[in-house]
């Protein structure tokens, strides 16, 4: 292509709106614009790369025998009824009535339309497994969009859904999966680390996200600085720390007046946090109450607690609800001689806790010497702590760091909740009726090239890898002089007919605008056609990743450039 005949206006200044490195380099290498929050219009820089993120995804999802489909993007309600979607995805799904006024929502995600189809049109186990897939445009309504195209309201995604007659085979495709997205994010030179995560139900491991790490990442991602233990903060583990025993003193009550944080606590008693046993009053969907504890420097991770209580949300109790359950006011609450009785769960970490300190369920006081056994005795035992850099490995003792994670792809055993849903049953070998299971495997398409921007730029911009630059090579030609640009357009013919994808700046600018627009783009390789190279029968060569320059002569640039193209190329796979 012709810079010449080619809309990019690239920005000098970073846009104000822009928080973070890819947001602002897109904007100003003009790879989108913003047409309102959370909508993004893909200029043509941006739409080349995008698409040959897309083309590496759906190579390799047909390399694992994936098959491709388009869906509608716009979904009845009746679809997302039997899933209980419609009423589950209550803010984030666009809703809209056609003419007839029946309701329909813009696709978050397909799992429902899929499977519904699966059910229509697969009738024995040897039609299976399969594995189908879009790239498509989905919708959430973003309570915050930010970010550019990290979180947007409208994206692309590639989503996968697989089905199967058995759990093995479900477990041979989630495999292959996982390896396919390892190849897809190496191909578009991303470094990703991958967290596994427990389902639950599904037995093994059911989940993998593949994340980048990076600053704004949304999610928590707590690893050893010894082993290879990784996982999300809401679900990650450590180890409890030893405490050594301490002899059993006698509960006694201390006054303490307007005393009920810990942080005036471990004032008041002048001891650390560690020895409290804090207690918070949950109460559940059906208005029932429980009581938490957990240690007083510790919080409670409330992912853990939803999984404990299976699924639902927990919310802290209401004033009048912790007077009539313990008696007092929130802030004095404890396991010892609760007014009312309900279940007590308690962290693992109260294990450690020797003549510790509580509230006495009375206003304006404490009980210390409290021992776990004689003093109170928990309903359960629970893992409810988040884990935070510093505490022990599970796997190892040794020590935790955290650090942000921007989540780009996830695995998933999902089962039969849809295939269930949706009444979905083939013949097994026996004829006899059974439910496929399914897996689901998504990639965000987007956030993909912010994360690639994100990983590859410097002061001067995008580095792009070649794999996802808008263009491969950019020949900057100096000089409209006949000679010099009879060489340039030469060259360029040349490397278009050998498949390299070529941007020939022709435009009437002075060099250093070409140079700094070349690099703000990214363009892996650059070739620079002027007076004085020709003069001396050379052209200069050079990588945008590097600063050195290479004087070539004018007959080898092709080769040398397609060679250095395929050694670019080769980086990736
Ligand atoms: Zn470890």
């Amino acid at each position: 292509m012709r810079a010449g005949t080619l809309l990019f206006p690239t920005l000098r200044e970073a846009p104000a709106e822009a928080q973070i490195a890819s947001h602002s380099l897109m904007l100003r290498a003009a790879l989108i614009r913003m047409l309102a929050s959370g909508l993004y219009t893909y200029m043509p820089l941006g739409t080349r790369s995008l698409q040959k993120i897309t083309n590496i995804i759906r190579e390799e999802m047909n390399n694992a025998g994936g098959q491709e489909f388009i869906f509608p993007i716009l979904l009845p309600k009746e679809l997302l009824t039997p899933s209980g979607r419609w009423e589950i995805f209550r803010q984030e799904l666009f809703r809209l009535k056609d003419r007839h006024g029946s309701d329909h929502a813009l696709g978050a995600t397909h799992e429902e339309a899929f499977t519904e189809l699966v059910g229509r049109e697969v009738r024995s186990y040897r039609q299976l497994p399969i594995n189908l897939y879009q790239i498509h445009t989905k919708f959430r309504d973003e309570i915050r969009p930010r970010f550019g195209v990290m979180r947007s309201r409208e994206f692309i995604m590639k989503d996968a859904y697989s089905f199967h007659a058995d759990d093995a085979s479900l477990d041979a495709t989630y495999n292959t999966m996982s390896e396919t997205y390892r190849k897809i994010f190496k191909r578009v030179g991303l470094d990703v680390v991958s967290v596994k995560a427990d389902s639950g139900a599904m037995g093994g491991s059911g989940s993998e996200e593949f994340m980048v790490l990076c600053d704004v990442g949304e999610e928590e991602i707590i690893s050893c600085t010894d082993c290879d233990y990784r996982a999300n903060a809401e679900k990650a583990e450590c180890k409890s720390e030893y405490r050594s025993e301490e002899p059993a003193q006698s509960v006694a009550k201390a006054a303490t007046p307007n005393v009920s944080t810990i942080k005036a606590l471990e004032e008041f008693f002048k001891v650390e946090a560690s020895k409290f046993i804090k207690t918070l009053i949950y109460q559940r969907e059906d208005k029932s109450h429980a009581a938490v504890l957990i240690r007083g420097d510790l919080d409670v991770n409330e992912t853990k607690l939803a999984n404990y209580f299976g699924g639902e949300t927990p919310v802290l109790a209401d004033d009048k609800a912790v007077r009539e359950i313990t008696g007092a006011r929130t802030g004095f609450a404890g396991p010892v001689g609760m007014k009312k009785k309900i279940p007590i769960i308690a962290d693992n970490s109260i294990k450690t806790v020797f003549n510790g300190i509580t509230g006495a369920n009375e206003d304006d006081a404490h009980l210390t010497n409290v021992n776990l056994t004689r003093d109170f005795t928990p309903d359960a035992f629970v893992d409810l702590r988040l884990v935070k850099a510093g505490d022990n490995c599970i796997q190892c003792g040794g020590k935790l760091k955290s650090n942000r994670g921007l989540e780009l792809g996830h695995v998933f055993k999902l089962g039969k909740k849809y295939t269930e849903a949706f009444k979905v049953t083939v013949l097994d070998e026996a004829n006899k009726d059974i439910v496929p299971t399914m897996g689901c495997y998504g990639i965000g398409v987007n956030r993909t090239l912010a994360a690639v921007i994100e990983q590859h730029h410097d002061e001067k911009g995008i580095v792009f890898p070649i794999s996802v630059a808008p263009f491969e090579v950019s020949i900057a030609l100096l000089d409209t002089d006949g000679a010099i640009r009879e060489a340039a357009e030469r060259i360029y013919n040349e490397l278009r007919a050998a498949g390299a994808d070529v941007l020939l700046d022709d435009r009437n600018e002075r060099p250093g605008v070409k140079f700094n627009d070349a690099d703000l783009i990214g363009i892996p390789i650059r070739i620079t056609v002027g007076k004085r190279g020709i003069a001396a029968g050379t052209v200069e060569l050079k990588l945008r990743r590097e600063k050195d320059k290479a004087d070539v002569p004018v007959a080898d640039i092709v080769a040398r450039t397609l060679e250095l193209r395929k050694k670019l190329f080769q980086e990736l796979s």
